[in-house]
């Protein structure tokens, strides 16, 4: 086949960041060992990009959210480290773990029932502790089903350990009283934010996501983590234009000078919504660019006041350190990263 041409669109991933965020999560953890969330496709880096980066730092557990996110990461690690979060659905999710070898996580009595009455063997159990979201009601814990259960590892998950709020200890509270009624391998409640609460929150296991990626979800973490992922778009054309002329979709920008400005290879099927707007810019070797006017479906444009030597096919970056992007974006750093899109080459 001819050779795809050289893209407009890259995602540079620092991988020794990657690796040190484990490590520092791992370490944050205690006596604990961080696992990996590695669901919609590693929070859009990359399965195959981030996995085995994990795995060589030390991470053993992997979560993935549905069945069909299992064999990219079975490609990298062995099926008995790997949790599918959303659990049984039908007797076909339960042949398939058996097949595979990878656990469900149960998350109510019809899904324990399922399970074992397809055979049974090693699982996971969520217990709702406050979130109203997955897992069994506590009020549950006592019907004979869970006894029967092979767990290994026992799971809640905090709603709003990103904030100083009373819900953390009494989900703590609860899960401890969880921990002391049902028999498990191993006991796991904290999430990235919840890694940064401290190690009476960290049990045996830990499940960050979004701090591995270069997320901040509570300022402990700060110093911590580092960024991850560096997305840059091509500049595809120069133009020159004059007072009074318009920029884009309904000239939501008016120039009110001559300008030199630059049409960047950036839209939403890369991410970068409109509600990056006004407060958005890129940059070029260090200098910011504004945006102008709205964002198009694959483009947008910026002043290229600041980088007068900026040509056409030269990069540009997109300023993507999560919590500022956050803020300037209004997407929470869980948006940033999973609406990444197809388009970006490494
Ligand atoms: C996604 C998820 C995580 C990871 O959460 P982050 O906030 O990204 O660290 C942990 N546990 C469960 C159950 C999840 O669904």
């Amino acid at each position: 086949m001819t050779m795809l041409p050289p893209p407009s669109l890259r995602l540079d991933l620092d991988t020794a960041a990657l690796a040190d965020n484990w490590r520092s999560l791992d370490r944050l953890s205690g006596a604990a060992r961080a696992g990996a969330a590695v669901k919609a496709d590693a929070y859009g880096l990359g399965v195959g990009n981030v996995v085995p980066v994990l795995a060589q730092a030390g991470a053993r557990d992997f979560l993935v959210a549905h069945w069909s996110e299992v064999p990219a990461v079975l490609a990298h690690v062995p099926a008995d480290r790997i949790a599918v979060l959303h659990g049984p659905m039908s007797e076909a999710d339960c042949r398939f773990a058996r097949a595979t070898g990878v656990r469900p996580v149960l998350n109510s009595l019809a899904q324990g029932a399922r399970w074992v009455n397809t055979g049974g063997g090693p699982c996971d159990l969520m217990v709702d502790t406050g979130i109203n979201r997955l897992g069994l009601a506590l009020s549950d814990l006592g019907d004979p089903l869970v006894a029967r259960l092979a767990v290994d590892t026992l799971m809640s998950h905090l709603a709003s350990a990103d904030e100083d709020v009373p819900q953390n200890a009494e989900q703590l509270a609860r899960f401890r009283d969880v921990s002391a009624a049902v028999p498990a391998r191993r006991r796991s409640l904290a999430n990235s934010a919840g890694i940064g609460l401290g190690d009476a929150y960290a049990f045996d296991v830990t499940r960050p996501g979004l701090a591995l990626y270069g997320g901040i979800p509570r300022a402990e973490l700060v110093a911590a983590i580092r960024q991850v992922a560096y997305p840059r778009a091509a500049i595809l054309q120069v133009r020159q234009i004059e007072a009074g002329e318009g920029v884009g979709y309904n000239a939501a920008f008016v120039a009110s000078r001559p300008m030199r400005v630059g049409v960047v290879s950036l839209g939403y099927a890369d991410g970068f919504l409109r509600c990056w707007g006004a407060r958005g810019y890129l940059r070029y070797e260090g200098a910011k660019l504004p945006l102008l006017g709205k964002v198009s479906m694959d483009m947008v444009v910026v002043d290229l006041a600041a980088a007068p030597g900026a040509r056409e096919g030269e990069w540009v970056d997109v300023p993507y350190y999560l919590p500022a992007a956050s803020e300037r974006s209004s997407l929470s750093q869980y948006e940033l990263l999973t609406t990444l899109g197809q388009r970006y080459r490494a």
